[in-house]
C-alpha cells in the first residue's frame, strides 16, 4: 500500500527571528540557577509586578468585577470592538489629559495591549515593501508581530546621553517611500524615559512630513514620578494621525485580565479617509471580544477606584528607582546614564573592560544568575548589547538584596579585585 503524505506541514510564520528572543533567553539564565543555593531568587529580568506582594490585588477592582459578574448583565456577546458604556468610560479616562476630546467611537476594545498592536499592525500590513520604524531598544515583541505581517522594520535610536530622546536626525534618514508608521513607547520599557511635550511635538511635526501614522503605546501612562509629566501622544493628533494603546495591565496590575484598548486620535478624519478605520473594525470582526464582565467592570475601575491604587504604587516604583539608581551609581563597572522617570524599568551599561572574565551582558546575566541567584535580562533582548535591562518593580526588600548582591557580583569580577585581595593579603 502506498503511504499517504499529510497536507499539512509546519507553518513557517510567525516566527520569533529576534537574534536572542526574550523567551530562549529566560530560559537560559533559569537553567544556570543554582538549586544549592538557599537564598531566594531575586525576578527582575521580567516586567511582572503582580509577582510581587507589595503591589497585591486591589480590592476595589476586585470588587468591581465581582459585582459585574453577579449583576447577570454581562453574560452575552459583546459587539465588536466593546460595549458602549466601557468605551465611553475609556475615552473619559483618556481625555482628562487631551487637547481634542474622544468620543467612544474613538476606542476599541482589546485583549490587552498587546492585542491592540496586533490589530494596527495587522491594519498596516498592505503590500509586502511596506517599513515600519520601531525604536532602539524597544519591547521585542513589536518586531515579532511586524515580521509576522510582513513589515521590515527599521530601528531609529533612542539617545541615553539626552534621556533617551528620540533622535530625530535618524527618523527622516531611515524613512522612505514605503514606511507607514512608527511606533514610540512612552513612559518607556526598557528605558524608563518619559518624553516632554516638546519632544512629542517634534516627533509630530517629522512623522507629519513623512506622511506617516504615529502608533503610541502607552501601557504604562500615569507610572511617571519625575520631572516630566505624562504626555498622550493623543494630544497632537491634529497634527499626525495617532493610535494610542493602552491596557489595565501595568497601571492596575492584572495583566492576566487581558483588558487593554486602542484609541484613534484623528481630528482631521485622515485614518477614516484612508479606510484604515474600515480596516480596524475588520480585523475586529475577525477576532475575538473581551470578556464582557470585564468590560462591564470598566467604567468602575477607570471611574471612582483608580486614584489611590495608582499613587499607592507609584510611590513604591518612585522608591524602589531612587534606591536602585542610588545603589547602581556607586558600583564600578556599572553605570546609568538616565535616571528612571516612569515605567519600571533601568537601563544599567556595563563597562565590559571593568571585568575581567565576563565576555558581555548575556554571559553577565548567566553568570549573576548562576552565582547570585539574581535574574536581569541582557540588553542584547531589547536590542542594545551590553547593557542590562532591569525590572525594578519588585518587592524593596527583595531590591536591597539584589543591589548588594550585584555589588559583590561586580566586585567579585572586576579587574581590580585580585589586586585588592593580593593587598589585604600583603597587609594581614
Ligand atoms: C507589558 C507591555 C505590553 C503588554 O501589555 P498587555 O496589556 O499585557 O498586553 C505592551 N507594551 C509594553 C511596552 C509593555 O511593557
Amino acid at each position: 500500500m502506498m503511504m499517504k503524505k499529510w497536507a499539512f506541514q509546519r507553518n513557517s510564520e510567525p516566527k520569533t527571528t529576534s537574534e536572542t528572543p526574550t523567551s530562549s533567553v529566560l530560559t537560559i539564565l533559569m537553567s544556570n540557577l543554582n538549586q544549592s543555593d538557599r537564598r531566594p531568587i531575586i525576578p527582575m529580568a521580567h516586567g511582572e509586578p503582580s509577582l510581587s506582594p507589595c503591589f497585591g490585588t486591589i480590592q476595589t477592582t476586585a470588587d468591581a468585577i465581582a459585582e459585574a459578574v453577579h449583576s447577570a448583565k454581562f453574560n452575552g456577546y459583546s459587539p465588536t470592538g466593546g460595549l458602549l458604556p466601557p468605551r465611553r468610560a475609556v475615552a473619559e479616562y483618556l481625555s482628562q489629559g487631551l487637547t481634542n476630546k474622544l468620543s467612544p467611537d474613538d476606542v476599541f476594545l482589546t485583549m490587552g495591549c498587546k492585542h491592540a498592536a496586533q490589530n494596527i499592525l495587522t491594519v498596516l500590513k498592505g503590500s509586502k515593501s511596506n517599513n515600519i520604524l520601531f525604536p532602539k531598544p524597544g519591547f521585542p515583541y513589536y518586531e515579532f508581530l511586524a515580521r509576522s505581517c510582513h513589515l521590515e522594520v527599521r530601528y531609529f535610536d533612542l539617545l541615553p546621553e539626552k534621556d533617551w530622546e528620540v533622535d530625530l536626525d535618524s527618523l527622516e534618514s531611515l524613512a522612505d517611500e514605503n514606511t507607514v508608521a512608527m511606533v514610540i513607547i512612552n513612559p518607556g520599557n526598557p528605558c524608563g524615559n518619559v518624553f516632554t511635550h516638546q519632544h512629542l511635538k517634534k516627533v509630530a511635526e517629522i512623522a507629519r512630513n513623512l506622511g506617516i501614522l504615529v502608533i503610541s503605546d502607552e501601557v504604562y501612562d500615569h507610572i511617571t514620578f519625575g520631572k516630566n509629566p505624562f504626555v498622550s501622544m493623543g494630544n497632537f493628533g491634529s497634527i499626525v494621525p495617532v493610535v494610542t494603546l493602552g491596557s489595565l495591565s501595568k497601571r492596575f496590575v492584572v495583566p492576566g485580565w487581558r483588558l487593554g484598548w486602542l484609541v484613534t486620535h484623528d481630528p482631521n478624519g485622515i485614518l477614516k479617509q484612508h479606510g484604515i478605520i474600515e480596516s480596524i473594525k475588520g480585523y475586529f470582526h475577525m477576532s475575538s471580544n473581551v470578556p464582557t464582565f470585564i468590560q462591564g467592570a470598566l467604567p468602575d475601575i477607570l471611574g471612582r477606584r483608580e486614584d489611590h491604587i495608582s499613587s499607592k504604587n507609584v510611590n513604591i516604583i518612585r522608591e524602589a528607582t531612587n534606591s536602585c539608581y542610588k545603589g547602581i551609581i556607586d558600583i564600578p563597572g556599572v553605570s546609568c546614564p538616565s535616571k528612571p522617570e516612569g515605567s519600571i524599568f533601568i537601563m544599567v551599561k556595563l563597562d565590559i573592560s571593568a571585568f575581567k572574565d565576563i565576555k558581555d551582558d548575556l554571559d553577565f546575566c548567566v553568570k549573576i544568575a548562576k552565582e547570585e541567584s539574581v535574574l536581569i535580562l541582557p540588553g542584547i533582548s531589547v536590542g542594545l548589547k551590553n547593557w542590562l535591562r532591569v525590572t525594578i518593580a519588585i518587592d524593596p526588600s527583595s531590591l536591597e538584596d539584589a543591589i548588594k548582591r550585584l555589588k559583590s557580583f561586580c566586585g567579585r569580577h572586576s579587574k581590580k579585585s585580585k589586586s585588592v585581595e593580593c593587598w589585604l593579603d600583603h597587609i594581614s
